[in-house]
């Protein structure tokens, strides 16, 4: 098998495209991400598409139960397909820019085409302002503003990246009956769980401004191969081409909706950015979620924000790692839970809007 992997991180620092890879940031990472920002417009804003659609609240319960309908999302698979345009007709809906970023990834012989997608918040009046302009003429305008067909630059204070992957693992390597063990999982946790926080918190973000932009991403390629090499592919693709300058700070979803919740600090986050992580758990603690947000660290886990973290960008997992059925057949929404996916949501809406994480990084 031919790993390109490193051939594509390394084209990319020599910004040179010589793989066949489609990564929208060679050298300048900023204006790569415009170009993709344009491209993504230049899909959603195709006539016809329903941007007079009054947002549909769907909570996160609701986007898991529609991921798991779809079936396996490995990439490949007709899922993975159908997921990715969900995720970009949802983000085209609710989001002020969506991006994609492209990238094609080969494995044993085979061209795999995967897909990044986000969708960027802007900052907007402040509550009681936007309360107040709750006539017909600043919501219509407001649908017009998100379907410019103007490329947009990106905004020009920090933005807060919040991701989950969305791809699904192709082969249930941990199941306990070995004639399972090649087919692919379900995933409800492990990759439902985190895209349906991220998608209910975009429906969120629709309504209720943030005070900074925030940036949803959904990776691909996370759960893909069988050793951390051939792992976090998108993740790795979108930390290189964005501008670490431009990011206040990355904070990951994974495994987040087991019914029997507990998360621990994960150990990378806290020996890199302790700051990051208190700021999060005393969120949760003032939610009163200090029951399942645990004070102490259990695991270290490699995932999709160490590439986050190696581009200086403070990034810290959010993850329970305590699943029986991790990488499993039986990884199915029955051991999920909407209370779990509740206090995830509500402990993000507080890292947004609490002040605590804003006031790790406001300038000096
Ligand atoms: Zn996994």
């Amino acid at each position: 098998m031919f790993n390109t992997l490193n051939a594509m991180v390394l084209a990319v620092d020599a910004a040179e495209g010589a793989m066949a890879c489609e990564v929208f940031a060679m050298k300048f990472p900023s204006l790569a991400l415009a170009a993709v920002l344009t491209l993504a417009l230049a899909i959603f804003a195709a006539p016809g598409w329903a941007a007079q659609e009054a947002p549909t609240p769907r909570d996160a319960w609701w986007y898991l139960e529609y991921q798991v309908s779809l079936g396996p999302r490995n990439p490949g698979s007709d899922g993975h397909s159908r997921l990715i345009r969900f995720l970009q007709e949802e983000l085209g809906r609710l989001a002020d820019r969506v991006l994609v970023q492209d990238f094609t990834y080969f494995h044993d012989g085979a061209a795999i085409p995967m897909r990044n997608v986000a969708g960027l918040f802007l900052p907007g009046p402040t509550a009681d302002a936007a309360e107040a302009q709750t006539d017909t003429a600043t919501a219509v305008a407001a649908a017009a503003a998100r379907t410019s067909s103007q490329p947009t630059a990106l905004p020009s204070a920090p933005y807060m990246l919040i991701g989950a992957h969305f791809d699904t693992r192709p082969m249930a390597d941990w199941d306990p009956d070995p004639l399972k063990r090649s087919m692919p999982i379900t995933g409800a946790n492990d990759g439902g769980s985190g895209v349906a926080v991220l998608l209910e918190l975009a429906g969120v973000l629709a309504t209720r401004r943030p005070p900074f932009p925030v940036m949803l991403a959904f990776f691909d390629g996370e759960d893909f191969g069988t050793s951390t090499s051939t792992m976090f592919l998108g993740s790795r693709q979108f930390a290189a081409a964005i501008n670490p300058a431009d990011v206040m700070c990355m904070i990951l979803l994974d495994m987040v909706g087991d019914a029997d919740l507990t998360i621990y600090e994960e150990g990378y986050s806290v020996s890199r950015h302790p700051d990051l992580v208190s700021a999060i758990w005393e969120g949760a603690a003032a939610l009163g979620h200090a029951s399942v947000f645990r004070e102490n660290v259990r695991h270290y886990v490699v995932d999709d924000h160490i590439p986050f973290m190696e581009r200086g960008i403070p990034s810290i997992d959010i993850i329970d790692f305590d699943y029986p059925y991790w990488h499993t057949t039986a990884d199915t929404i029955d051991k999920c839970s909407p209370d779990s996916l509740r206090i995830v949501r509500d402990v993000i809406i507080e890292a947004i809007f609490g002040g605590r994480v804003a006031a790790l990084y406001a300038p000096r």
